[in-house]
Parts: C-alpha cells; sequence; structure tokens
C-alpha cells in the first residue's frame, strides 16, 4: 500500500475496526466486540509500480449456512487481519441451520456484515456458494446483485432441521442454470477446492466437461488453488492451461484465530489483487484480468507477470558497501512484505554469513556478506525465490545489479 505506511495502515485499521465494531452499541449485547488488533497480525504487502495492491478474502462462511459465527464476527476479523476486502459466501443449498435461523432472503448474511464494516476501509463482496455434488462441486460466484434467484427449491421438506432433505431438494435445480443466473448478474465466478475429497477421492483436481463447457460460454473465470489447509498443484496447472483467475481463500468456518493461529505468526490464505484504485469495481476488474497472487502457508503463487512485480516491490538492497580495508561486500536486503522471502543465491558469488539459501523476514532486513573475488564497482545479484511459484515446482527469479559504496582504492564515495 502506498497510501499509508505500514504504521500508519496499522493505526487506521485498528480505529477504524473500533469505530465499525462500535456501531449498534444501542442494543445491549448487539455488538461483535472483537478486541482491536495490535497490528502485528495485519497482511500486508507493498503496491507494485504499476497497481495498488489489496489484500482480499473471497470465500467464508458464517451461521447462515454452515458456519459457526454471526458474519459481524467474520467482519472483525477481517479487520484484524488488515484485510481490504472480503466475502462471505454462503452454500445456498446447504442449510443446517435452518430449523433455527429459516434465512428466507439469502441476501441477509452479506447485508449484516456489510452493515458491521460500516465506517471502516474493508469492502465487503456480495457472494454465494453454489453446492452440487460431482461434477459441479462447489463454486462461488461474486459480485452478485441478489443471491436469491441464484437458488430453487420448489417445495421445502416440511421439518425444518433435515439438511440433508433439503438440500437434495435445493441440489435439483441444475448447476448450470445456477451460473447462468450468477453470469446474468455480471459475477465472477470461480471454482472452489477442485480437489475436494468429499467429491474426488484421490484429492487430484481435473477438468470436468462440465467446466470447461462453463469456460468455453464465459461463465467460470478463476479457480482456487489454495482453499483452506490444502494447496493443488494441479490446480494451478489447471489455471494456467484454461487461463483462469489463481485464487487462494480461507473459507473460514469456525474462527481465523483458531485455524490459523495468527498469534503464533500463522495467517489465512489470501488473494493478492492488484487494482487500479481501492474500489469494489477495481477489485472486480483485476479479477477479470487475472491480476492476482496468492498467499498460503507463506508460499506466494501466481502468474509470472503479476509475480514478477510484486517480488520487485517487496524485495531491495537498502545498503551495499565494502567493509572496511577488506574487499568483501556487505549488503543488507530489505523485505516490506509480510511474506518471509526465502532465497537461494544462483550467481557464483559466494557468502561469508550464510549458505547459498538465506531468508529475509517479514517487514524486516537481513545483512549478507558477499565475496565479489576481485574488487568491482557493482554486483548483479539473482535469487530463486524459494517460496514463489509461477507454475508447478517452478519458482521466480529476482534479480538485481546494485552500485557499491566505499570501494576499495577509491575516495569514499559516502
Ligand atoms: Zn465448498
Ligand atoms: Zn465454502
Amino acid at each position: 500500500m502506498t497510501v499509508w505506511s505500514r504504521r500508519t495502515k496499522t493505526a487506521q485499521w485498528i480505529l477504524a475496526g473500533a469505530a465499525a465494531l462500535c456501531t449498534g452499541v444501542a442494543f445491549g449485547h448487539g455488538t461483535a466486540g472483537a478486541p482491536a488488533s495490535d497490528g502485528s497480525r495485519i497482511i500486508e504487502f507493498p503496491d507494485t509500480a504499476t497497481h495498488e495492491t489489496l489484500v482480499v478474502d473471497l470465500h467464508t462462511h458464517s451461521v447462515f449456512s454452515d458456519g459457526h459465527v454471526w458474519p459481524s464476527i467474520r467482519i472483525g476479523e477481517a479487520l484484524r487481519d488488515g484485510l481490504d476486502a472480503m466475502a462471505v459466501t454462503e452454500h445456498l443449498e446447504w442449510q443446517p441451520h435452518r430449523a433455527d435461523i429459516p434465512h428466507p432472503d439469502r441476501n441477509r448474511s452479506y447485508s449484516d456484515a456489510r452493515d458491521a464494516a460500516n465506517g471502516s476501509q474493508l469492502i465487503v463482496i456480495p457472494g454465494s456458494e453454489i453446492t452440487r455434488a460431482a461434477p459441479a462441486g462447489h463454486m462461488n460466484a461474486i459480485f452478485i446483485s441478489d443471491a436469491n434467484a441464484l437458488f430453487k427449491v420448489e417445495e421445502a421438506p416440511a421439518d425444518a432441521s433435515d439438511a440433508v432433505a433439503y438440500y437434495q431438494v435445493a441440489n435439483q435445480w441444475p448447476a448450470a442454470e445456477a451460473v447462468k443466473a450468477a453470469s446474468s448478474q455480471g459475477a465472477f465466478v470461480f471454482w472452489n477446492h477442485p480437489y475436494y475429497t468429499r467429491i474426488y477421492k484421490n484429492a487430484i483436481a481435473r477438468m470436468t466437461d462440465f467446466h470447461s463447457a462453463l469456460i468455453r460460454a464465459g461463465h467460470l473465470h478463476g479457480i482456487e488453488v489454495a482453499n483452506g489447509n490444502t494447496y493443488s498443484e494441479e490446480a494451478l496447472q489447471m489455471a494456467l492451461d484454461h487461463d483462469l483467475t489463481i485464487l487462494g481463500v480461507s473459507d473460514v468456518h469456525n474462527l481465523i484465530d483458531w485455524d490459523y493461529q495468527p498469534a503464533a505468526g500463522g495467517h489465512r490464505p489470501v488473494t493478492l489483487v492488484f487494482t487500479k484504485e481501492r474500489s469494489a469495481q477495481a477489485i472486480k476488474d483485476a479479477l477479470f484480468a487475472q491480476r492476482t497472487v496468492v498467499w498460503f502457508k507463506n508460499l506466494l503463487i501466481g502468474r509470472n507477470d503479476q509475480l514478477t512485480p510484486l517480488l520487485d516491490a517487496s524485495l531491495e538492497v537498502a545498503d551495499a558497501r565494502y567493509r572496511p580495508d577488506l574487499e568483501i561486500v556487505r549488503l543488507t536486503l530489505k523485505n516490506s512484505s509480510s511474506a518471509r522471502l526465502m532465497l537461494r543465491n544462483t550467481t557464483d558469488y559466494t557468502f561469508l554469513d550464510h549458505p547459498d539459501l538465506l531468508e529475509v523476514p517479514a517487514h524486516g532486513t537481513t545483512q549478507v556478506t558477499v565475496r565479489p573475488q576481485q574488487v568491482v564497482a557493482e554486483l548483479s545479484l539473482e535469487f530463486e525465490v524459494v517460496n514463489a511459484l509461477t507454475a508447478p515446482k517452478v519458482h521466480p527469479r529476482w534479480r538485481r545489479t546494485v552500485q557499491i559504496a566505499d570501494v576499495p582504492g577509491t575516495e569514499a564515495t559516502q
């Protein structure tokens, strides 16, 4: 984010979160009441040279389907994580809480989340999860205008506590019709966990005739390569082969703090979206244009043309100078992202204080002492970024030529 420094963004988020969570206090115990974030768990990546970098989670659940918290709690968590945008995407057809929460209006979860975020910087995106058995599986439609148009239940079973019976009725409306209805609202539609073990026993994602027909018709635009605790190389390859947007989501049903332990350095999977500005429309445009990188278990996953500018913005040489009276160079590598960057030296230079592998901590620096072998005025560095992928098993490279200060035998340069 170039708009604010990290410190300022953190402060803004805490204030915005406090303001958002204070709305509605007039009615007793009605607020989400999440404690303010201390800033240490805020997920933040720098803007690239050409775009703003927004942090989003496009797949979460609340009690309005099979989640275990009210939507406003999702907002409290998002504010604590410093997300720029999120969606609460309820299963339209799987309604296990229907006996307690009849849920006649499927837009209710979105409107509650939006109200809870009121007064904060957080953008809430309307969305739903279209839920079927194989081959369709699960698909999220986001940027929808009316969730009620995306499902059809001819006659609900009398026993509201029988979620399976309800699902079997709701399951009858063809998934392709539901996706078409979402498309007619201008939705961005993506394939959720295409390696879901309840559907695919071997957990391997494979393109189906059903999904390739949707892609050809222009109704399916993205694919999750990371969902919750899981990741799929096959899904990443499918995104590249079929021109789908690469996405990573939490799909959280419980609490972010329970599932990801942010206080202990963990993080939820998120999608970094490279936008023209900070708005819902700009996020939608960027998703359709495939300008994303996923951050999952500290792994950065994205197309080369999106990941390279992000790494260029995240990692820099803050200082490079000869050590006094020696012919070795001390570099300070600086990382301005929330990812720990794991680097492998691919040049012939060797280091005095590291093997060929080194790590630059999130929002921190690492010093590396290089042996250039002869006195030179500049160094050409190249590192493979080991915790980043542009395709299955393919790691991008970060390159930089740096001028060195205090070259021996010359006037002091600084
Ligand atoms: Zn699902
Ligand atoms: Zn889900």
